[in-house]
Parts: C-alpha cells; sequence; structure tokens
C-alpha cells in the first residue's frame, strides 16, 4: 500500500534523542541503534505534524514535501 504522508528522518540532524519515537502516539517509529526509524510509516496520519514540531534538531520532513527519497 503505497501512503505519501509519513516522516523522513535527517539523519544528518537528528542528535538521536528519540523525543519523536516516545511523543508519536500511533506507534510509527521504533528505536533503532539510538536512532528513530520510520517503522510503520502506513500508521501515519495524514497531514499531522506533530513529531517534526517537537524534534529539537529540524531533523523531521513528511514524504509528500520531500523530493529526494532517503
Ligand atoms: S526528535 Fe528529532 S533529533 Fe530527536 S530522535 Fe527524533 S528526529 Fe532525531
Ligand atoms: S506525523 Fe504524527 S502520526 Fe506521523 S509519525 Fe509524527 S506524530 Fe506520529
Amino acid at each position: 500500500m503505497a501512503k505519501n504522508w509519513y516522516p523522513v528522518i535527517d539523519y544528518g540532524k537528528c542528535t538521536g534523542c528519540l523525543t519523536c519515537v516516545n511523543f508519536c502516539p500511533h506507534g510509527v517509529y521504533t528505536a533503532e541503534n539510538g536512532k528513530p526509524k520510520v517503522s510503520n510509516p502506513d500508521a501515519c496520519v495524514e497531514f499531522c505534524k506533530g513529531c517534526q514540531k517537537i524534534c529539537p534538531a529540524g531533523a523531521i520532513n513528511y514524504s509528500a514535501e520531500v523530493s529526494a527519497d532517503g
């Protein structure tokens, strides 16, 4: 199932604080090797920007808004 709204992590900016992993109530993220992993993109709520707002590093964008595929 192709969904075009889910978070894309910029690992160059991400500090590994895991705030996003703990914040998302929909289980989109899991932690892997101390970094967030978008394990369940289909669970992301369309147009939600909750995790982007709370990321202290500005490392979260959304698939519909990034042209390059990480
Ligand atoms: S909140 Fe931002 S900096 Fe922290 S783990 Fe998530 S993406 Fe990385
Ligand atoms: S955008 Fe919302 S639903 Fe999607 S991962 Fe972030 S907090 Fe969870």
